[in-house]
């Protein structure tokens, strides 16, 4: 408190007596990513048919825009954006769960830490966890997603928001009087829409219904920062990575189109001593989130940054249009379904949407985007392709780094509708494919989906089938087939789907992976080795592909590898269980029970508490015990 007043008077005695009294800068930084919130689901902007009170109020403290976009509506592309402060083609994350940010790119949270801050990120689902790269910067990063879904093979690993905010408060509530920036992502209203009790009694299972609870937790949040750090030296920042669709363009979720429904979101900047009387109507973009936190806290603002620094709009000034700003795009019906990628630009309050075509919609007198004006306005249409192909060409594009998820991520982003198999579409399937034809297939797989969760697996497995006919390309559909059949210890027929996904895209590990568990599920274990092997050649640090390799060479009976392979593991890393398992296994698993339960003891003894071991031990101990009771 006492620091801000004397900050205060100084700016004062430098600035002189005939200016205002310049805002305080803010100590600490808080971040709140709503996911998939549409901006005309907030009251702050007028004609919402839910209300939010909490970021309501956040906004008539502060400043509400309701005119922000994504440059992405894919999560982890937007918030990369919303961290880089830069587009998509530059910091190069297109899609979730196959792309990390590079290390070369600098986040908010990187130039924070090193303006001292203590950093720490909340994270509500597994498409933003550490793999991905935007842990960069901080020094907390709790991305411990504990799977509250029901079981199977889809299943939902989000923590609901009260969680996410319960251990950002404990998080805070252990922090000193230096700045702090944290970030809460909040991610409840991405389907499946279930919200909790009150808002569960009121609105039902809607996507209403979860904004409204969302809104609550917010407040809870703010009311914990509130008791524990004061408001009055935080600069709070609340958006969303993208909006939802509800069924507008067909488009049910989000991912596939750029109209507005899906890129525009609410954006709620409150800045100590910055108030802005009604909402500001400006044209901006998550990529200038970043530029605007840095100048007001006062940090200078990383090399590269293509956002602007929207601290004038706070002051009530006006600012210069970046045409960056404008831009959005989405790949994924281009990396999921063999259709065209799709790109938008909008400039001077209209839009233009490149796909198949090019389409333009007035954005003021046609918000809903329903009105193609491409052709009854060439001129207009023609200086609108020109500026995206401009800003295309001269937006920097840099080299993507790759991720291979782990088979429990690739099993979440799945379950989410973030399918983690691009699949590739000949090109002998046809002329361009409209990203629209996509959405058909979309909403039979996430059809399929529910039904699976609902235990109907004969109407799932025809919804599978029939988005393989559409798309006899696609991996995600055969795999999920190959699943179901598995489920039903029908793995003989998961078999060919499985190896078919694999002839379709022979560089995904993971699905190697798949065909050898498969095939060592129906006694092949000569060909589940060689499956094994080539995920191993994709992927050579695969703990899950190494160990499936064991257990081909311990059925195969060829133990002396196995444990010449473990030994050497063990030595790199002492740690891994799973080797230590395969080591006891391999020397001793073929003989009496009795000394195999030794061996396990003795590797325990050098790793006390792993998972691995203590169930292999309890196994065993299961094995031993009918035999040592007296009969
Ligand atoms: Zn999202």
């Amino acid at each position: 408190m006492r620091g801000s007043i004397a900050v205060g008077l100084l700016f004062l005695t430098v600035a002189g007596c005939r200016r205002p009294e310049p805002a305080p800068k803010p100590r600490d930084v808080l971040l709140i990513t709503i996911d998939t919130a549409r901006a005309d689901h907030f009251s702050y902007a007028g004609g919402s048919p839910v209300e939010t009170p909490r970021v309501d109020a956040l906004a008539e403290q502060g400043a509400g825009f309701t005119n922000a976009i994504t440059p992405v509506p894919l999560t982890l592309p937007a918030h990369a954006s919303l961290m880089t402060g830069r587009l998509p083609p530059s910091h190069t994350v297109r899609d979730n769960g196959s792309y990390r940010l590079p290390a070369s790119e600098t986040t908010l949270a990187e130039a924070l830490a090193g303006a001292g801050f203590v950093t720490g990120a909340f994270i509500g689902a597994e498409v933003l966890d550490s793999t991905y790269g935007l842990d960069q910067g901080f020094a907390t990063y709790d991305d411990d997603i504990v799977d509250s879904g029901p079981s199977g093979f889809l299943y939902y690993p989000e923590r609901r928001g009260e969680d996410v905010v319960k251990v950002a408060s404990r998080w805070l509530q252990a922090q000193g009087d230096g700045p702090v920036f944290a970030w809460v992502h909040l991610f409840d209203p991405h389907t499946p829409y279930r919200p909790p009790e009150p808002e569960h009694s009121r609105f039902g299972s809607t996507y209403e219904g979860e904004i409204a609870y969302t809104d609550r937790v917010i407040g809870t949040l703010i009311d914990r920062w509130s008791e524990r750090r004061g408001l009055d030296r935080t600069l709070v920042v609340v958006t969303a990575d993208h909006g939802e669709a509800l069924g507008q363009h067909g488009e049910k979720t989000h991912g596939v189109l750029v109209h507005d429904a899906t890129i525009r979101v609410p954006l709620v900047i409150r800045a100590p001593g910055l108030h802005v009387a009604g909402t500001i109507a400006a044209p901006v973009s998550l990529i200038d989130v970043m530029p605007t936190v840095l100048a007001l806290v006062g940090v200078a603002r990383p090399s590269g940054v293509q956002g602007r620094d929207l601290s004038p709009l706070l002051r009530g000034a006006a600012l210069p249009w970046s045409r960056t700003s404008g831009y959005a795009e989405s790949l994924y019906a281009s990396f999921h379904h063999g259709c065209v990628p799709l790109h938008a630009l909008r400039e001077g309050g209209f839009k233009i949407v490149r796909g198949v075509a090019d389409e333009v919609f007035d954005l003021s007198a046609d918000p809903r985007e329903l009105r193609d004006l491409a052709r009854a306005e060439p001129a207009r249409s023609s200086g609108l392709a020109a500026a995206l192909g401009d800003l295309i060409a001269d937006v920097a594009h840099g080299e993507a780094e790759r991720v291979t998820p782990d088979d429990e991520a690739r099993r979440a982003l799945a379950a989410l509708g973030y399918v983690g198999t691009p699949s590739p579409r000949p090109a002998s399937a046809g002329p361009p494919r409209d990203p629209r034809e996509a959405l058909v297939s979309l909403s039979r797989m996430a059809d399929a989906d529910r039904r699976v969760l609902a235990g109907d697996l004969t109407g799932a497995v025809a919804g599978y089938r029939a988005v393989l006919n559409a798309e006899p390309w696609s991996v995600d559909a055969r795999v999920r087939l190959a699943q179901i059949l598995i489920s039903q210890k029908r793995a003989q027929e998961a078999v060919p789907l499985l190896a078919a996904a694999v002839a379709i895209v022979p560089g995904e590990a993971f699905l190697h992976r798949k065909l050898g568990e498969t095939l060592l599920a129906t006694g092949n274990d000569k060909a589940a080795l060689a499956a094994y092997d080539a995920g191993l050649k994709i992927h050579p640090e695969s703990r899950d592909l190494r160990n499936g390799r064991w257990s081909c060479l311990n059925k195969l009976g060829r133990q002396s590898v196995m444990l010449a392979e473990a030994e050497r593991a063990i030595a790199a890393d002492p740690s891994d269980g799973a080797a230590r398992y395969a080591r006891a296994m391999a020397c001793c698993g073929q003989g009496r029970v009795e000394v195999y339960l030794a061996a396990l003891e003795r590797e325990i003894a050098e790793l006390p508490g792993d998972k691995v071991l203590e169930s292999a031990i309890a196994a065993a101990r299961a094995e031993a015990a009918p035999a040592a009771k007296p009969r």
